[in-house]
């Protein structure tokens, strides 16, 4: 009989950690698993703003974010099918191994019933043409074929993956915490989780940490207290862009989602386009240390009368400060702090004319928000010198590739962070330098979307199976 609980504790039920068990099962694996999510099932996740139109600030999680399918549930549901979009997973085990995988994942997709219709392929022509005005602008654009699930759609896939995992034995380990792992010597042995009447150990021969963005400060501490071998990653700073759909409706049309990336003067920094929704709503999520950000997503069915994308900002540090997600988290605060905790809305005219949006000025526009809580005032006031600067120039850029982009109705919405940081050193077979701890996903530092943090799921159920 083993010594411990478990032979594979998942921490996280995440697309990373919920594929991870997935792959194990479908190599008929017999192995024990469990899966500790600090949410509910996925049928029991609702945000209450659908209702309010207000955010509520759910304590003590938001339901966005957390809860079995992880940030997936709620998520647009686009999944990116090229190994060139969604992270750096790429470098750590070669282009084609991450393409191989990627097809590999998306027919599990399939099984669970995602929708056959690919986006983005099918008018050669007309992406010629489009590149040809990125080039001219000094931008690449990155074809990427997309299969949308949809936010609504989303929900009952990872419904039907959630059943599956529990019809085969995975115990899904729901609402509960986990605040710290076992490390004896140089083997992680177990984990701690919170429960009502206090903390429980659970031991297991492999803990997988896939605990999603949104873990990147539990992470990190967890690395710094346990010596698990990291480097700082890039944060990105940046706003949610929202213009008519009449605006992008080349673009909509032929790559459902343009990935445009530049490097414009005078910083010379990385700046793309990221997570288009065409007729879609931005949203707001918050972290549970009470951040509230700016997202974005699209739903199958309702759909609005504009375009919302994010354009960020990669940041990274070095020396004497190593600390991206700190840094990230102060401008995230100062422009809550502006709008009183809520997302803050400005129309980029008024930011080229160094003024701050009023309520009432947004009725003047063809564009509307789609989020009705957002506060009208000045991004500009929290938003580093460098990065606003990065993010202007950026929109000029697209504005020729996408005319009437740069409209001074255009709006913007602060902050848009994405927390990568804390990239975990691994080597081709996910080993961390702790024997028995594996890190995958967002929380990883090297996936950044829900293809790529499954694919990287798939791999490391293979490793565990
Ligand atoms: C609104 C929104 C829209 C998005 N749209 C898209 C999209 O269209 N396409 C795309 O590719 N990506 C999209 N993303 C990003 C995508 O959802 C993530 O990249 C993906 O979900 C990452 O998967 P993961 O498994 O690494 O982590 P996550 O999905 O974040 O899951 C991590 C899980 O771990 C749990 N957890 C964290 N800490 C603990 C702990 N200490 N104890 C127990 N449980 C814990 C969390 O509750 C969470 O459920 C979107 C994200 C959001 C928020």
């Amino acid at each position: 009989m083993s010594k411990y609980d478990y032979d594979v504790i998942i921490i996280g039920a995440g697309p990373s950690g919920i594929f991870t068990a997935l792959e194990m099962i479908k190599s008929k694996s017999t192995k024990k698993i469990a899966i500790i999510e600090k949410g509910s099932s996925v049928n029991k996740r609702s945000c209450p703003k659908q209702k309010t139109n207000k955010c509520m600030n759910c304590k003590p999680y938001c339901h966005i974010t957390t809860g079995f399918s992880g940030a997936g549930a709620f998520s647009d549901g686009k999944l990116s099918l090229s190994y060139e979009v969604g992270g750096e997973l790429p470098n750590l085990i070669g282009a084609d191994a991450a393409q191989e995988l990627i097809d590999y994942t998306d027919k599990m997709y399939l099984e669970f019933g995602a929708d056959t219709k690919i986006e983005g392929i099918g008018n050669p022509d007309k992406v010629k043409a489009i590149r040809k005005k990125a080039i001219k602008s000094g931008l690449k654009l990155v074809d990427c074929p997309i299969r949308h699930l949809g936010t609504e759609k989303a929900h009952t896939l990872y419904g039907a993956i959630e059943e599956f995992l529990h019809q085969n034995g995975v115990e899904l380990i729901l609402n509960t915490d986990c605040s710290d792992i076992i490390i004896e010597g140089e083997t992680c042995t177990g984990v701690v989780i919170e429960e009502k009447t206090g903390k429980r150990i659970l031991t297991a021969e492999n803990i997988v940490i896939a605990t999603g963005r949104k873990g990147a400060d539990w992470l990190e501490r967890v690395c710094r207290e346990h010596n698990i071998a990291h480097r700082p990653g890039t944060v990105d700073i940046g706003v949610r862009v929202e213009v008519r759909n009449e605006i992008m409706e080349e673009v909509n049309e032929v790559l459902y989602e343009s990935k445009l990336i530049g490097y414009p003067a005078p910083f010379k920094n990385k700046v793309r386009t990221f997570c288009q929704n065409p007729g879609g709503f931005v949203s707001q999520e918050n972290y549970d240390n009470g951040l509230a950000v700016v997202n974005g997503h699209s739903y199958k069915g309702t759909k609005s009368h504009n375009t919302n994308l994010a354009i960020l900002v990669s940041h990274n540090f070095t020396h004497p400060f190593n600390q991206p997600i700190a840094y990230a988290q102060k401008v995230g605060e100062l422009t809550n702090m502006l709008a009183n905790g809520q997302i803050l809305v400005q129309r980029f005219g008024d930011i080229l004319e160094g003024k701050r949006t009023w309520e009432k000025e947004l009725n003047h526009s063809n564009v509307r928000p789609t989020i009705p809580d957002a506060v009208a005032g000045d991004i500009t006031a929290a938003m580093p010198y460098r990065a606003m600067v990065n993010i202007i120039n950026f929109i000029h850029a697209v504005d020729n590739v996408v005319p009437g982009f740069a409209s001074p109705e255009t709006l913007l919405y602060s902050p848009e962070l994405k927390f990568y940081s804390n990239c975990v050193k691994l080597d081709h077979q996910l080993n961390t330098n702790i024997k028995g701890l594996f890190c995958l996903g967002d929380s990883s530092g090297w996936t950044r979307g829900l293809m790529m943090a499954s694919v990287m799921g798939v791999l490391c159920g293979r490793r565990l199976k």
